[in-house]
Formats: structure tokens, sequence, C-alpha cells
């Protein structure tokens, strides 16, 4: 990596504030999807922050002009002080949105959060049937649950946002999922193919789809959209398709430092919920305010800008559009982050995109074969 000679952004000028501010309340979850983008060795952090604490964090994110903010995790319900969270958002004028497993939730909560301010909820499911939702969720009675839950969602006068995040062992199920919202009578369907981090990483053969699989579950979305309009449904579907299926990466993050703040479960701040695996030392809520972090730390600054970049990136014209993509992605598939996101064709390294693609042609890899998230596979991880 580069000695990183970027100038602190404040002192620069160059930086606005960040606008959304996501609050990793918790690393515990009562779920062990094999695709968790948290840390491999999330068991080894520190304590979580305390409620003053992230009354704290919440209250400098506003000052400094954060808009919006999410909860998440791990499972942030586990939280018991998320009500006095969301209302300490409310207060602050912060848009507020839970991202939940719906683990742990009752109607009761719903109501209390609804109470609080909450302004949005998100649940996720992980296939359309209980025997594979519960299986790759590692729990018996998730399905039921999440259904339960989506319901009491669109009851309490929230809209309906589900997610699922799609792989190769349900996106064959793309009618089915598309059909049991349809029949929940969601509003928004997120149908997200997994992106390769923490967990999804490790499993990545098991869980990338072929292309074959990618261009059907496409084609299968596109004609449930067209049945959906004729029969004047207004559900919203999103595919988010795979950068691996790319020829240039994504704009991660809308660029490094940028618009996205992160405060993980221990109050480390981060550029992006992966960041975390990076070498770079990130500073600590705990330990400096959050303008500080934002603007003068040097993890906030060093891919800021692009004189950090090598080539190909730094004589591309379009570095501008994409900022070299995800230094998370270029880090995990070279070794090096300052690295162009090898999805791009033009990186040296885009061969290694080329691999994961023919082994997805061929993988056999079942369910029964993936690493499931949980505290006891993370131990193994830290302890090596
Ligand atoms: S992806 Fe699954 S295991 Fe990870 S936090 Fe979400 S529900 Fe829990
Ligand atoms: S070479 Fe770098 S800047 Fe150019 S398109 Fe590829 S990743 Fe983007």
């Amino acid at each position: 990596m580069t000695d990183n000679p970027n100038p602190t952004a404040k002192a620069s000028g160059r930086i606005g504030p960040p606008f959304w501010l996501l609050a990793e309340l918790t690393y515990r979850c009562p779920l062990q999807c094999p695709y968790c983008s948290n840390p491999l060795d999330f068991d080894n952090t520190r304590q979580e922050l305390t409620t003053d604490e992230w009354v704290r964090v919440l209250r400098q994110g506003r000052e400094m002009g954060a808009a919006q903010l999410g909860f998440s995790g791990g499972e942030p319900l586990v939280r018991q002080d998320l009500a006095e969270l969301i209302a300490e958002a409310r207060h602050l004028g912060y848009y507020s949105n839970l991202i939940t497993s719906g683990l742990g939730l009752t109607e009761a909560k719903v109501q209390s959060f609804q109470n609080a301010g909450l302004d949005h909820i998100q649940v996720s499911f992980q296939a359309s049937d209980p025997e594979l939702n519960n299986a790759v969720a590692g729990s018996r009675k998730a399905f039921e649950q999440k259904l339960a839950m989506a319901r009491a969602v669109k009851d309490a006068g929230y809209p309906m946002v589900l997610n699922f995040v799609i792989h190769r062992h349900n996106i064959h199920q793309m009618n089915d999922i598309i059909e049991l919202c349809d029949r929940l009578d969601a509003d928004y369907v997120e149908l997200a193919t997994c992106q390769y981090y923490g967990w999804a990483f490790k499993n990545r053969e098991g869980l990338m789809p072929s292309r074959e699989q990618l261009v059907k579950a496409e084609a299968e979305v596109n004609a449930c959209r067209e049945r959906l309009a004729a029969a004047g449904s207004l559900m919203k579907l999103i595919f988010v398709t795979p950068d691996y299926y790319e020829e240039r990466p994504k704009a991660c993050m809308n660029g490094w430092g940028s618009l996205f703040l992160t405060v993980a479960p221990d109050g480390t701040a981060l550029p992006c919920h992966s960041a975390r695996l990076l070498p770079i030392d990130f500073p600590n809520v705990r330990e400096s305010g959050l303008s500080s972090i934002w603007y003068d730390s040097a993890g906030f600054n060093y891919y800021r800008g692009d004189s950090w970049m090598p080539e190909p990136c730094r004589s591309c014209d379009e570095k501008g559009k994409d900022f070299g993509g995800c230094r998370c992605q270029a880090y995990l598939l070279t070794g090096n982050a300052d690295n162009a996101d090898p999805v791009c064709s033009k990186s040296p390294h885009h061969d290694r995109i080329l691999a994961a693609r023919r082994a997805a042609d061929h993988a056999t890899t079942g369910l029964e074969d993936l690493t499931y998230r949980n505290p006891e596979n993370s131990r193994l991880f830290f302890r090596g």
C-alpha cells in the first residue's frame, strides 16, 4: 500500500459532511447466514458501545449534517435500548431505518418503535419456503416469525420493505419469492445478489451463481414485473446483480469517505461496513469526536481523491465515475487495497474474477458445506 500522502480533508476544503450514518449496534444475532457481511472475527471485538456512547455519536453525526440513520447489526433488536436510540434519532431530526431479520420483533415492539419515531423498517428473508429459509438462516422458527413480522410492520402503517439475499441455492426461486411478496402485499422487494465480503467471501464458491442461473433469474424477474404491472400491482422489484459479472466496478460507497460513515458495535468508525478487514488503523468514537474522525483521521483520508491511485486507474478517464472500484474487494482479491478493483476488465488482476466465474459454472457445494456465521466458527478464525 502507499504511504498515503493525502492531506486532511477539512484543511483542503474538498469534503462535505457525511450524509448517511450507519449504526451497527451489535454483532450479536440469532441467525447464522453464511453470507453475512460481518467480519469473520466478530466474536473477538471489544465491548459494545453503551447507550450514552451511541447517543453521543448520533448527536455528533447530526451536528455535522448527517440526515439518514440506519440501525443494523448483527441483529439490532437484541439491544434493549433500541427504542431509546430511535427516540433520540427522532429528537435530533434523522430519517431512521431499522434493518432487521425480524427475529426478536413483536407487534408490541413495532408499536413502541413507531411511537419513538422510527421512519422505516426493512425485514430480510432467506428464501420463499420455510425449509430453505430456515436451513440458510440456521434457525428452525425463522420463516414463520418473519412472515408474522412482515405483516405486523405493514399493519402498523409502514411500507412493507423486504430483502432477499440471492445466491446459487435460492436463485431458482425468483417466481416463488415474488409470488410470496405479492401475497404479503409488499411495497418494495430487494432481490440482492450476494456481495462477497466477510462470510460471503469465505463461502464464495458455494454461494456464487453461474452466469446461466443469473440470466434466467433476471428474465424471470422481468417477466414478473410485467405480470404485476398488468395486474395493477404497485409492488416495486429491485434486482441487484453481482458485480462479479460486470466489466466495470461499482462506484463503491460513492467514493471513500464521501457520504457514508459506519460505526461498528465496538465504536470503530469506518468508511464502509466492510473496511475493518483492511490493514488500516481506523479511529474509534470512544477516543475521538466524529468530526475529527471524518475530516482529519488518517483512516478516512486514506483513499480520498485520486492521488493514491496506481495504474491503470491513475491515467484512466473513468476514474471520476467509479473511483477505481472497491478497496475491500481489491484487498481481498489481490492482497493490496491500492490496486484497481479486479472486477474492472482493465485490471491486471481481472483473471481472478474470470476464475471465480468459471468456478461458479462447475460448483457442487451444498448448503451443508458452507461455513455458517456463528460465534463458534468466528472463534476458530481468530484463534487460527
Ligand atoms: S446476515 Fe444473517 S447472520 Fe448476518 S446479521 Fe443479518 S441476519 Fe444475522
Ligand atoms: S482502470 Fe480503474 S478507474 Fe479505470 S475503469 Fe477500471 S477501475 Fe475504474
